[in-house]
């Protein structure tokens, strides 16, 4: 069951585009049109090519191409379906959302992420609440966490009951099974649940889109376990979610940089010392996903783990995922074993950026690391070449490739030649890379297809459509005027794109249910593929055309159009005569010189414009 059209509608109208795309990127505008710079964390650009109008409520990014309307842009932008940006809209504008409607329609994981926030905020008063010299507040102050730290990651406090989140559960009358489901209590042997946070500082884990997906707990007392996650669950993959990245995603795009840390705190004390393009994985490995993510950011990534051996394994392991991602990965080796935190409070926050700026590459780091542990014989050489074959054939970065041959080749003083025919299986190797690549993508197109909520059959595809069909159409959309106009006309008979034809009959009937004009452009925004082809009209040529101009575009695509029809109809008709008889041809031979001189009245006037 979907909800109804009245009530999609309803949250529509209740919400602003412009506001909505405000809060992603600075819009300047004037009159009905804003434009900013693209919102897509995937688009970088230095001048505005990202449009929005007010009074049509569509976007539309001339650089990347994409655009829609406010449902499209939550789906694309906060990863949304359909449902769920409907509900979001709902919220965001009040309208309460009828509670059987809900319940079948709203996505199963949703009561997830709200049975988390809740908890979340749980946690988060007990900290708030809990007095001064309570364990919990001695701790943030030796570690230094500000207030307002403490409230931006929304950090909590799981006090040494085994029962304050259960009893807190049952009384708010919240599914303990959903919880338990969660990882956030436990069953007991004997019956009943307990908590599985006791005596923890606890860090909600908040993904790109903004809901809590899991916990994280950090021991108060050291004889307990130092870190533990909430368990994986159908909104919680740890291999996916990286931490932070929901505050700090901003600061990774506009710096073109990001730094890559071990641990929940490191992010926390790096980001409140100024340096806010920060993340960590889960206290789990480092994973292509976590890299996946990155890139739509980024492709400068400085890995920052601890001095100590285990940080530098860490950090060894996480180079071929960050290189197959096609990243560029540098390595900050922090003296002393300090870890960042560390660093911060002792030589401040000029410093470590002075560190940073300085990072040579991480596969500089990792290789002569390696060679270290091997001599200048020929044999030393040929197991050396052996170690680092696998981490060579692991860029995917052409020029890189070509720069790390040359340093090995410098390391061992032999020619790059040499290094690249002792790459050990390498087109093997690189084959089944590839091969594996295109899995995933197929994986992932069916993921996305899944998660379409609306029907595709109603989907107009469109292709190659000439270009003054296309013109024609998005002033059509454009301007009522030319709207009527065009009705008033028989040139839809003209149009010989077939897509083109359905989206202006599709418009043609949505027009009589809708009174507002303007609305017809976000309406059948998400029933065009690619949805460009409707929103042209929001960037130039258009956008920068006087009324004059407007206007003799009318008129030059009407002629073109018309003119290519009556071209089609003499062909067909010179195709028939073959076949007709005598009389027939004479008849068919009047009708090709009829439709000729329109033909040629047209031309006529078309010089006279020119
Ligand atoms: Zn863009």
């Amino acid at each position: 069951m979907r909800f109804s059209q009245d009530f999609i509608n309803r949250v529509a109208e209740s919400n602003n585009l412009v506001d909505i795309i405000a809060e992603y990127t600075q819009l300047r505008g004037r009159g009905d049109r804003f434009m900013g710079l693209c919102p897509f964390p995937d688009h970088h650009e230095k001048t505005p090519s990202f449009s929005v109008s007010h009074s049509k409520q569509v976007y539309y990014c001339f650089g990347c191409r994409r655009s829609g309307n406010i449902f499209q842009f939550l789906e694309a932008m906060k990863g949304l379906n359909f449902i769920e940006a409907v509900e979001y809209l709902a919220d965001r504008a009040g309208i309460p959302i009828e509670r059987d409607v809900k319940d079948k329609t709203a996505s199963p994981k949703k009561k997830y992420y709200d049975l988390n926030k809740e908890v979340a905020d749980f946690f988060h008063l007990q900290l708030i609440l809990s007095p001064e010299d309570s364990t919990v507040r001695k701790y943030c102050r030796k570690r230094g966490l500000l207030k307002k730290t403490v409230k931006d990651f929304m950090l909590g406090y799981a006090d040494e009951s085994w029962d304050s989140l259960t009893s807190f559960l049952k009384k708010e009358k919240q599914s303990v099974k959903d919880a338990s489901s969660l990882g956030l209590i436990k069953k007991r042997a004997s019956g009943g649940y307990y908590d599985t946070f006791r005596n923890r500082l606890m860090f909600p884990i908040i993904s790109l889109q903004g809901r809590v997906v899991g916990f994280g707990g950090r021991a108060l007392d050291i004889e307990d376990v130092k870190y533990i996650n909430s368990s994986e669950s159908e909104i919680f993959n740890k291999s996916e979610v990286l931490y932070g990245l929901h505050k700090t995603a901003k600061y990774i795009k506009s710096e073109d940089e990001v730094l890559l840390v071990e641990g929940y705190m490191d992010v926390l004390s790096l980001y409140q010392a100024g340096v806010k393009n920060v993340v960590a994985p889960l206290g789990t490995a480092f994973t292509s996903e976590h890299a996946r993510s990155l890139k739509k950011l980024t492709r400068n990534v400085f890995v920052l783990f601890d001095g100590d051996e285990a940080g530098q394994m860490a950090a060894e392991r996480a180079l071929p995922i960050l290189l197959q991602e096609g990243l560029l990965p540098r390595g900050v080796v922090l003296p002393e074993n300090m870890d960042p935190d560390e660093y911060v409070k002792l030589k401040g926050v000029e410093s470590l950026k002075e560190v940073v700026r300085a990072a040579p590459e991480l596969f500089s780091l990792v290789v002569q690391r390696l060679k270290s542990k091997y001599s200048n014989s020929p044999s030393s050489k040929i197991v050396f070449m052996e170690k680092v074959s696998d981490l060579l054939l692991s860029v995917a970065d052409k020029g890189l490739f070509d720069l790390y041959v040359d340093e090995i080749s410098e390391l061992l003083s032999v020619p790059s030649d040499w290094v690249l025919s002792n790459l050990k299986g390498s087109t093997l190797k690189k084959e089944s890379r590839k091969s594996l690549d295109l899995e995933e993508g197929n994986k992932k197109l069916s993921l996305r297809q899944e998660s379409n909520m609306k029907g595709e059959e109603d989907i107009i595809e469109v292709e190659n459509p000439p270009r003054a069909e296309l013109y024609l159409l998005n002033l059509l959309l454009m301007e009522e005027g030319f709207w009527n106009r065009f009705f008033a006309s028989a040139l839809l008979n003209d149009i010989s794109h077939e897509g083109i034809r359905k989206i202006i009959q599709l418009a043609q009937e949505s027009r009589q249910t809708t009174s507002d004009f303007d609305k017809l452009t976000s309406l059948l925004v998400e029933k065009v593929s690619p949805s460009r082809y409707i929103t042209l009209f929001m960037a130039p040529p258009f956008s920068e055309m006087s009324r004059e101009e407007l206007e003799r575009m009318y008129v030059d695509c009407s002629r073109q159009i018309r003119s290519r029809a009556l071209k089609a109809q003499i062909q067909k008709l010179k195709a028939d005569m073959a076949l007709a008889s005598p009389e027939e041809q004479v008849k068919k031979l009047e009708q090709i010189m009829n439709i000729q001189r329109e033909r040629q009245h047209l031309e006529q006037e078309k010089s006279k414009m020119i």
